[in-house]
């Protein structure tokens, strides 16, 4: 049980957009039995706020971690991350045949690269499926899901 927590925090570090400041929604187990690995996390993540704040944040934009505890519990997990996407800190992103995945918010309209070798799955930018498509007459495309399967540079 505590494993999969720790596997679902790890997972959640993502950034997100947000207007005007980037907010990154991160999910640790700072306290409870898995707090020795979530307490070292959620202060890595206080320092890079630190640094992040020092140089003026990225890309001219100021960075904002929402952090949330999961008490170690699977089920606060789910919890803190339902409230990372009330606030708009990730949006989940759902691939046939897989658990539920975050992503950051705010990337607009794009693929899936879902990795037969280690599982991860990746953003990849742009598209231009809709211009290519040939539909027959009476139809009109409104939206599209395309996840391409294959290996990622780590396990080709
Ligand atoms: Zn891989
Ligand atoms: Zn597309």
């Amino acid at each position: 049980m505590v494993k999969r927590a720790l596997a679902l925090a790890a997972f959640l570090a993502l950034a997100a957009l947000a207007q005007g400041a980037l907010k990154v929604g991160v999910v640790v187990s700072a306290t409870g039995p898995a707090a020795s690995l979530g307490i070292p996390e959620r202060n890595t993540f206080l320092l890079i706020q630190e640094m992040l704040d020092r140089q003026g944040g990225v890309a001219g934009r100021k960075v904002e971690f929402v952090i949330l505890d999961d008490a170690s519990d699977t089920t606060q997990a789910v919890r803190s991350t339902r409230r990372l996407v009330e606030e708009g800190a990730v949006v989940p992103v759902a691939l046939p045949g897989e658990p539920l995945r975050y992503e950051a918010a705010g990337a607009g309209h794009h693929h899936h690269f879902l990795c037969r070798g280690c599982g991860r799955a990746f953003e990849l930018p742009g598209c231009r499926l809709e211009a290519d498509l040939d539909l027959p007459p009476g139809f009109s495309a409104e939206d599209h899901e395309v996840v391409v399967y294959g290996r990622c540079p780590d396990c080709a």
